[in-house]
């Protein structure tokens, strides 16, 4: 019996106007093999982890099985991809439904790489096991630093083999999310729908995401404001562990303020803005430093697909949608510096804060100095482990810095527990990643990720275990690169 494992659906998207969507069942796969499922997930959607967690379970989250109460979709939408506008959609997943939890919250559960769709246009509507296990880790990683982010319920092997540069295992990810409205889920609407399916649309995203602003004067402006609010705090803290998205296309851009999608992410090691992983990305375009104006320009993107909500006349609605735009940086900018002082255990503000902040990032930049690891060091009071100790800079530095924390009412003791707070003493760095994937993907050996995913559940917990995994890997001719 599926209601045994506690779905509780009641599905709110598909009753938005048909061009929303694509009624779409997953392909059936041949033989469902679970390898990696969340257990403190699965318990807090209401989920019956024992009986989710068994062949049965795999079944089920292959899409094979779909339970009562399910309706099975795929969404459209629409995206700037690398600045170009495309017509786009599910491709590789199917919305199952929304699960409605013990206590009343609801979330997507999607199945990625569940088969085509008549949004995939020329792909195969399949995923291979490497990245989406690569999801999961980074997904659930970021949810430990306390960042925004949908989550991963399960990842189950297709047993099913997918064709790329090579044959590779197929998989399926079971992705837990706030909501899946994009950016382009509205530049979608304004493209291809009536005035009307616009305002279902906002309506629907107002009442899913921002209830209390749906009876605002101006509800349309303010579910504007909303996005660009929470969009600022998330690349806030993307910024300060240095999480680079690698493809913050319009559609991978959530309204609910979630990180999506997955692909070619990576944590900075070196403190560079420059830096980019993605094989794709060859100008750069969004490079760690890109990464709060590329989101100004997705916002601009949302607020222009909104414009015929905002007034009847286009010119009045361009000067209400560029005020609450201005907005953005300066928003982003506070989040930031609220966190950078943080980091560096400031409890109080001075002017001089900004100054003494950015002469440490320029002399991180010099000096080739890991990001993680120097705030890592200077929070356990190991400042000989930072890679510009000793030279004169640093040490005028590192003085007019405890001058100033000796300035705040606050002890000592008490910045350096804020800092531990703020600065994660372990990220998921890319050769421990890669690792896990290869001992899962090669080995079928899942240990190292489940050890690394443990790991990674409390970054602030700075345990003696964790110091192994705060290790940097020996130096590589090769830059490291990430692949879609
Ligand atoms: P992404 O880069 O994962 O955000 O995907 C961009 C678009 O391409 C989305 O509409 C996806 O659904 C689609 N897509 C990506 N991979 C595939 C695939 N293997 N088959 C079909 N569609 C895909
Ligand atoms: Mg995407
Ligand atoms: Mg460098």
């Amino acid at each position: 019996e599926t209601s045994d494992a506690g779905w509780n659906y009641d599905n709110s998207y598909c009753r938005l106007p048909q061009i929303f969507y694509t009624h779409q069942n997953p392909e059936p796969v041949r033989s469902p093999h679970l390898v990696v499922f969340n257990d403190e997930l699965a318990k807090t959607l209401g989920l019956n982890e024992q009986v989710l967690n068994s062949d049965q379970g795999a079944n089920l989250l292959a899409g094979n099985e779909i339970p009562e109460g399910a309706y099975p979709l795929a969404q459209a939408y629409a995206g700037h991809q690398f600045g170009y506008f495309n017509m786009l959609g599910d491709g590789r997943a199917v919305l199952i439904g929304e699960q409605v939890t013990p206590t009343g919250e609801r979330y997507d559960i999607q199945l990625k790489g569940s088969g085509r769709t008549p949004y995939s246009r020329q792909g195969d509507g399949c995923a291979s096991l490497g990245p989406m296990l690569r999801e999961y880790i980074i997904s659930e990683a970021m949810h430990g630093l306390g960042i925004p982010t949908t989550r991963s319920l399960a990842v189950v092997k297709t047993g099913e083999l997918i064709i790329r540069e090579t044959y590779l295992p197929g998989a399926i990810l079971t992705r837990v999310a706030a909501s899946h409205l994009r950016v382009g889920t509205f530049q979608y609407a304004a493209h291809r729908g009536t005035k009307e399916d616009l305002k279902a649309l906002a309506d629907y995203a107002l009442q899913r995401h921002f209830p209390d602003s749906a009876d605002a004067e101006s509800p349309y402006l303010r579910l504007l404001q909303e996005v660009i609010q929470r969009q600022a705090l998330l690349i806030s803290k993307w910024q300060l562990v240095g999480f680079i998205h690698g493809v913050m296309n319009t559609d991978n851009m959530t309204i609910s303020g979630e990180t999506i999608d997955y692909g070619p992410c990576a944590f900075l090691d070196d403190y560079d803005p420059a830096t980019v992983f993605s094989s794709i990305d060859r100008e750069g375009r969004y490079a760690y430093g890109n990464q709060p104006s590329i989101a100004g320009w997705n916002l601009a993107r949302l607020a222009e697909a909104l414009l015929p909500l905002l007034h009847e006349d286009t010119e009045q609605a361009v000067s209400l949608a560029q005020d609450v735009l201005a907005e953005f940086p300066k928003l982003y900018r506070h989040h930031w510096l609220a966190g950078m002082r943080a980091k560096l255990g400031m409890y109080t503000e001075e002017p001089e804060d900004e100054s003494l902040i950015e002469d440490l990032l320029t002399m991180m930049y010099k000096q080739d100095a890991d990001y993680t690891n120097t705030f890592r060091s200077l929070t356990l009071q190991q400042p000989e482990d930072v890679a510009m100790y000793g030279s004169d800079e640093f040490n005028s530095w590192f003085e007019q810095w405890q001058t100033r924390l000796g300035r705040q009412p606050e002890e000592k003791a008490e910045a350096y527990e804020l800092m531990r707070r703020s600065n994660p003493a372990v990220i998921p760095r890319n050769h421990r990643v890669e690792a896990a994937l290869e001992a899962a993907v090669n080995q079928a050996d899942y240990s190292v990720m489940e050890q690394l995913l443990d790991v990674l559940k409390n970054p602030y917990a700075y345990t003696a275990e964790q110091a192994e995994f705060a290790a940097l890997p020996p130096k590589s001719a090769v830059p490291y690169r990430t692949y879609c």
